[in-house]
């Protein structure tokens, strides 16, 4: 936003929707039109790996919205939680891809009419709210503006009230932010809610404000409620820390297009392990298992362009 100001990026937004939506782009060498966002891809990565997912949120009642619901059940999430606002235009995300398959700029796009507060809820869901459900997983883009933030926070409060797991993925993107400052605060207004947070190294570097992170500056955002804190690590696997232990798993080596979405398959993967035995968080060897797991969920999405394009195929729902 400091390159963009708001209302310069709603111009080139209204400039560039059409387009999108359209023909030009549409047929630019190497455009790909793909569903995502955080929340979606996660919930997406659950049900493919055959466990039950939820989608809540408010989308826009447009051409977007309607196509990432249509995207979320035919992968069979439940997505009775939607709510299509009129009002609201479904958020956008233009990435450009470096030469290694590393989002290069990544340009959102939505304003604080769009209100879109989306989340995650695993397993059990009832239709009526969170009850029933085993794992929420949430990010904190919601976190930006009212009265997203507001819901988010209710709903973190709904989910630990019926019992879930609260999983958490800071997902900074710091451009969406006001100020720095203020995307530190409010990620960790909500850091000590969550029982498993995974977060990427940049992110980590973000928030501890160190410029060369190890194990004490993961260890100073440890909180008596975490389970279990990840570092993702890109092509490098990722770092685990929990009350008793700390390691890392290497990264399983492929030919990489894209890493968008890599970090949501693998929290995918992970939660879909832990949440019918939460006892693997104890158990140092079986955790490794399924870090192991995770990072290879992570590295086949990188083998594709876009998240849940690349995602692994369905596979039969659990029972
Ligand atoms: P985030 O999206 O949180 O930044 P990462 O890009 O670190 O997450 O990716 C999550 C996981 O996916 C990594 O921990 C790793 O296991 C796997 N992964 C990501 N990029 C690569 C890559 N280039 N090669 C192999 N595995 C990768």
């Amino acid at each position: 936003l400091r390159l963009f100001p708001h209302s310069q990026l709603r111009r080139d937004v209204d400039r560039l929707r059409p387009t999108v939506s359209g023909v030009s782009l549409a047929e630019a060498p190497g455009f790909l039109k793909a569903p995502g966002g955080a929340p979606a891809n996660v919930a997406i990565a659950v049900a493919r790996l055959g466990g039950k997912a939820a989608f809540v949120g408010k989308l826009g009642d447009d051409e977007f919205g309607h196509m990432l619901a249509g995207i979320l059940k035919e992968n069979g999430v439940i997505a009775d939680g939607i709510n299509f606002d009129k009002g609201a235009r479904t958020a956008l995300a233009f990435v450009t891809l470096r030469a290694d398959g590393a989002p290069g700029r990544i340009r959102s796009v939505s304003d604080s009419s769009n209100s879109v507060a989306w989340f995650v809820f695993d397993f059990g869901v009832d239709r009526g709210g969170f009850k029933g459900a085993r794992v929420f997983h949430y990010g904190s883009i919601s976190l930006i503006v009212e009265p997203c933030r507001s819901a988010h926070l209710k709903a973190i409060e709904a989910a630990k009230e019926a019992g879930a797991l609260l999983s958490y993925d800071p997902n900074l993107r710091l451009p969406l932010w006001p100020s720095p400052e203020e995307a530190r605060e409010q990620i960790l207004s909500i850091w000590d809610k969550a029982e498993v947070i995974k977060v990427s190294d940049v992110e980590l570097e973000f928030l501890t404000g160190s410029d060369k992170i190890d194990d004490a500056d993961a260890l100073s955002l440890w909180h008596p409620n975490l389970k279990l804190l990840l570092v993702t690590l890109g092509e490098k696997g990722c770092r685990y820390y929990t009350k008793n232990f700390h390691g890392s798993v290497e990264a399983f080596h492929v030919n990489t297009v894209d890493t968008t979405g890599a970090g949501d398959s693998f929290v995918g993967a992970l939660l879909l392990k832990i949440v019918d035995d939460q006892s693997i968080l104890e158990d140092e060897p079986r955790l490794r298992e399924v870090l192991k797991f995770a990072n290879a969920c992570g590295a086949i999405t990188t083998t594709k362009k876009g998240a849940i394009p690349a995602f692994l195929p369905r596979t039969k729902p659990s029972a």
